[in-house]
């Protein structure tokens, strides 16, 4: 039987409706709407173009957009000082840094610059130690959507082998640590690993995020798998078979008889990212706002 298609697409639809709604209760109750600044440095087309997606896309749940663009030539102190006052900005409650950054820029430094209350992306080293610790805190966009798309295929996480091909920061581990917290047996595979297949062919959740074209084929995977493609490949529309000359880390033609359920690329794992830096910058505003709170009881407590 074929395997089902997650429809990531109608998923992440859903997921903005909610924040949408979720946002004008926020608003309701404290008189004002979470912000969410993007920080562009240099003029990368597809960073301009990811970038324009996420202002869209905070105007329509209702979160107030504040779009920051520096020349390519900026220094690591003007990126530094931009980043500042936005931690300073009380309107500001989420600060997406847009990468990849020119070269002569230190990215991870200047990631972490960032509050880490305002760090939407959930790469800062306090979110990703409070990941790693199991406790709450901004987890990172694109493998949180991967749980909602989990749950919403209605994988059993409890007691699953679950692998993860790739080990970056930004996505496989942080995958691997989610998994974990949702009490699956995590096996992560990278460049190293011995025997790929075999491996693969063990998981019951099997998740490619590697970046090489539909590198995951039948031997990959084991009969009525979960299959999430994080890969995003760019090819010729002639090269990929589609319109868009996007295609995944899995072979799908090969992987759909095998597979219980499969995401497809593009319309995947891609639009659930953009809708959880959204919900991760409610997430952000609400606990300010509680922060403020409790801050003015303490003042009213000392006066
Ligand atoms: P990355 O930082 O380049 O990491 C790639 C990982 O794949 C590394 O851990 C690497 O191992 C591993 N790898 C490379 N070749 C391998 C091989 N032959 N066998 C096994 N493992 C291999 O990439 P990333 O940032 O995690 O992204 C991975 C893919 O996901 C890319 O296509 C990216 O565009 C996509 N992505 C999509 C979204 C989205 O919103 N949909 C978000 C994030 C990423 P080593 O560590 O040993 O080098």
């Amino acid at each position: 039987m074929a395997a089902r298609i997650i429809d990531g697409k109608a998923i992440a639809a859903r997921v903005r409706g909610e924040v949408a709604g979720q946002t004008q209760a926020f608003a309701d109750r404290h008189g004002r709407v979470p912000g969410l600044a993007t920080v562009l440095v240099g003029g990368d087309p597809a960073s301009a173009v990811y970038v324009a997606a996420k202002q869209r896309a905070c105007r329509e749940v209702g979160i107030e957009p504040f779009d920051r663009r520096l020349t390519a030539e900026s220094s690591f102190e003007d990126v530094a000082d931009e980043l500042e006052r936005l931690n300073q900005d009380p309107a500001v409650h989420g600060i997406l840094l847009q990468l990849p950054l020119p070269g002569h820029l230190d990215a991870a430094a200047l990631t972490g610059m960032i509050a880490a209350e305002k760090d939407v992306d959930g790469l800062t080293a306090v979110n990703a130690g409070l990941l790693a610790l199991g406790s709450p805190g901004l987890r990172p966009c694109t493998p949180s959507g991967v749980m909602v798309l989990l749950a919403d295929a209605g994988a059993q996480l409890e007691g699953a082998e679950a692998v993860v091909v790739g080990r970056s920061n930004l996505f496989g581990k942080p995958m691997a640590q989610l998994l974990l917290i949702a009490n699956a047996t995590v096996t992560m595979c990278h460049s190293r690993t011995r025997e790929l297949a075999d491996v693969c062919a063990r998981a019951d959740i099997l998740i490619a995020a590697i970046g090489r074209p539909r590198m995951l084929g039948a031997a990959h995977v084991k009969q009525g798998a979960i299959v999430i493609d994080v890969g995003m490949n760019r090819l010729t529309p002639e090269e990929a078979g589609n319109k868009s000359g996007l295609v995944g880390d899995v072979d799908q033609e090969a992987v759909a008889e095998i597979a219980s359920a499969i995401t497809p690329v593009p319309g995947g794992v891609g639009p659930m990212t953009i809708a959880m830096l959204l919900s991760n910058t409610l997430q952000a505003a609400r606990y300010q706002a509680e922060l403020d709170g409790m801050f003015r009881e303490m003042d009213r407590e000392a006066s």
